[in-house]
C-alpha cells in the first residue's frame, strides 16, 4: 500500500508527561516514520478546568495504515500506557488524536477527519502552524498559521523551552578525574553494524563489528559516550549516499570523524567484517561459498590519519613432525616384513604418510599507501598453510585435499613465514616502511591447546633478513609503527 501523510497529535496531563510524549512517540515510530516533530506546548486545560496542565505537541509522518487502522493503532498505544476509557477532556497519560490523513474526509460516528475540533483547538493548531505554517485544511481557505493568530486562547499556548531533552546540569565527562592521568584508550567495543561497500560488481553489504578508542588527556574524566554514536550515525548516514570503496577507507572516516567530535588528540578504529567469497572445489568443480574475515585499522591524530587492510582465513595444517615419525615407523616395519631399502624408499614416495592434522587460522595485516587488495591477502594466508579447506566438498575433493596437505606438512611457524614471503611476492614494489604483521593459530587435535607463531616488522627489515646473514632485531611491532607513522 502507498504511503500518506498523516499529522497526530499528542497531549499528555496525567504522571511525567515528558516522558509520556517521548514514550508515545517511540510507539508511534513502529508504523509511523516521522518526519517532523513540533516544539512541546504547556497549555491550560480545556472544557473540564480543574485537572492538571497539558503539554502538547503535533507530529507530521508518513504512513501505510489504512485511517481505521491508524486510529486502531493511537488507541493501543493510549491503552498500553495506561489511558483508561474515562470521562472525555479528563486527565490522561496521553492522547492521540489524528488530525489530518493527507486531504481525506472522513465522517463516521467514532472517527471524524480532519479532527473536527482541530479549528477551535489553540494547543493544537499553534504547534501545527510551526511545522507546516503554509498548510491548508480541506474545507478551509486561509492556512493554519493564520487560523493559529486568531484562535481564542492562544495566548495560554507556552513553548516548553528545553523540548523533550532533560536539561544536562554539567558535563561530567569535561571534569577533571579524581586519579590524573591520561589514558592511552578509551570508547567502544563490538558495535555490529551492516554496512555497505563497493565490490567489482556493485554494492555489497557485510556483516561488521566494529571498535572505537579515543586517548584521554589526564585531566578529562571519561569519552562523551553518546557522541560516539552520533559519530557512527553521521558516517553511515553518509555512505548510504555514496558508499566507501574498502573497510579501511571506512576506518579512517570514523577515526577522524571520532578526532573531531571527541577532541581528543589520537583514535583508533578497528573493524572486523564477514566477507563472502565465490569458490569452485578442486576436481569436482562445484560452486562453494567461503566466508573471510576482512579487517580494516586507522588511527588519526591532527597530522595524520594512517590505515591497515588485512584479512583471517582457515585452512588444514598437517604436522610435518609426527609424519616424520610416521615415515620411521613405517620404514621399520617393510624392513622386518623383508622389503629392500631401495624399495622402501619407492613405497615412501608412492603413499602418502598419516600425520596429525589441525584447523589452521591465519591472518595478514598490511599498513601501506600502496591499495592493497584483500582477496590477495586471503590467497597469501590460504597458499602459507598445508591445504586450502572449504565449506562443502563431494568426495573426489576431499581425496585431493587430504592428499594436498599431507604433501605439505607446515607448522604454525613455516605458515607465518610463507605468508610474508607470498606477500613480498605478489607485491614487489611495496615501500620498506610497509608494515606486516602475519600471525597463525592452530588448533590441535592431539592437543587441548591451540598453538601459535608471529612475526611483525617493517619490509625492510624482512627483506634485510630474507637476503641474510643479520639476525634484525627488535621487530617493530603494530604500535611502534602506528606511533611513528602518526608522528611522520
Ligand atoms: P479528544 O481526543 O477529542 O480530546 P477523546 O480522546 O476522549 O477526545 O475522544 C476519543 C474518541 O474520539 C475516540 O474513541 C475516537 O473514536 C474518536 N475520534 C473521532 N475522530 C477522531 C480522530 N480524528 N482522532 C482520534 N480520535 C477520534
Ligand atoms: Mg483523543
Amino acid at each position: 500500500m502507498a504511503e500518506v501523510t498523516v499529522y497526530i497529535a499528542l497531549g499528555s496531563n496525567l504522571g511525567d508527561r515528558r516522558s509520556n510524549l517521548i514514550e508515545a512517540i517511540r510507539q508511534l515510530r513502529q508504523k509511523v516514520q516521522v518526519e517532523r516533530l513540533s516544539s512541546v506546548y504547556e497549555t491550560e486545560p480545556a472544557y473540564v478546568t480543574d485537572q492538571p496542565r497539558f503539554l502538547n505537541m503535533v507530529l507530521r509522518g508518513r504512513t501505510e495504515l489504512a485511517p481505521r487502522e491508524l486510529l486502531d493503532f493511537l488507541k493501543g498505544i493510549e491503552r498500553r500506557m495506561g489511558r483508561l476509557a474515562a470521562e472525555r477532556y479528563g486527565p490522561r497519560p496521553i492522547d492521540l488524536d489524528i488530525l489530518l490523513y493527507d486531504d481525506l474526509r472522513v465522517d463516521e460516528p467514532d472517527l471524524t477527519i480532519p479532527h473536527p475540533r482541530l479549528t477551535e483547538r489553540a494547543f493544537v493548531l499553534v504547534p501545527l502552524a510551526e511545522i507546516d505554517p503554509d498548510l491548508v485544511l480541506p474545507g478551509q481557505t486561509e492556512p493554519v498559521a493564520a487560523l493559529a493568530r486568531r484562535v481564542e486562547g492562544v495566548g495560554r499556548v507556552v513553548r516548553v523551552e528545553r523540548g523533550l531533552s532533560i536539561r544536562l546540569i554539567r558535563d561530567v565527562q569535561e571534569e577533571p578525574p579524581p586519579v590524573r592521568l591520561s589514558l592511552t584508550k578509551a570508547g567502544v567495543t563490538g558495535i555490529r553494524r551492516v554496512i555497505r561497500l563497493q565490490g567489482p560488481t556493485g554494492d555489497e553489504l557485510f556483516e561488521a563489528e566494529m571498535d572505537l578508542y579515543v586517548e584521554l588527556r589526564p585531566d578529562q574524566k571519561g569519552v562523551h559516550m553518546s557522541r560516539f554514536s552520533d559519530t557512527i550515525e553521521e558516517i553511515f548516514g553518509e555512505i548510504e549516499i555514496e558508499s566507501v570503496s574498502t573497510l579501511e577507507r571506512l576506518a579512517e572516516r570514523i577515526a577522524l570523524q571520532l578526532l573531531r567530535d571527541q577532541r581528543t588528540v589520537r583514535s583508533d578504529v578497528h573493524i572486523r567484517a564477514r566477507f563472502p567469497q565465490e569458490r569452485f572445489t578442486p576436481v569436482s568443480g562445484k560452486r562453494t561459498q567461503e566466508l573471510y574475515t576482512l579487517i580494516g585499522m586507522a588511527a588519526a591524530t591532527q597530522r595524520r590519519v594512517v590505515h591497515l587492510v588485512g584479512v583471517e582465513a582457515e585452512g588444514l595444517m598437517a604436522c610435518p613432525c609426527a609424519q616424520d615419525m610416521m615415515a620411521a615407523y613405517a620404514r621399520e616395519h617393510l624392513a622386518e616384513a623383508g622389503f629392500s631399502p631401495e624399495q622402501i624408499d619407492r613405497i615412501l614416495a608412492a603413499v602418502p604418510t598419516a600425520t596429525h592434522n589441525q584447523r589452521g587460522r591465519g591472518m595478514l595485516l598490511v599498513g601501506s599507501d600502496v591499495t592493497i587488495d584483500a582477496r590477495d591477502l586471503v590467497s597469501i594466508v590460504e597458499n602459507a598453510m598445508s591445504s586450502e579447506n572449504y565449506d562443502l566438498l563431494k568426495r573426489p575433493d576431499e581425496l585431493f585435499v587430504v592428499a594436498k596437505a599431507h604433501r605439505r606438512p607446515r607448522f604454525v611457524e613455516d605458515a607465518v613465514r610463507e605468508m610474508i614471503l607470498g606477500l613480498i611476492e605478489l607485491y614487489p614494489d611495496l615501500p620498506d616502511d610497509t608494515f606486516v604483521l602475519a600471525r597463525q593459530t592452530n588448533m590441535e587435535s592431539i592437543h587441548k591447546h591451540d598453538v601459535y607463531a608471529e612475526r611483525s616488522g617493517t619490509l625492510g627489515e624482512l627483506r634485510r633478513e630474507l637476503a641474510g646473514p643479520d639476525y634484525v632485531t627488535p621487530h617493530t611491532t603494530l604500535d611502534a609503527w602506528l606511533r611513528a607513522r602518526l608522528e611522520q
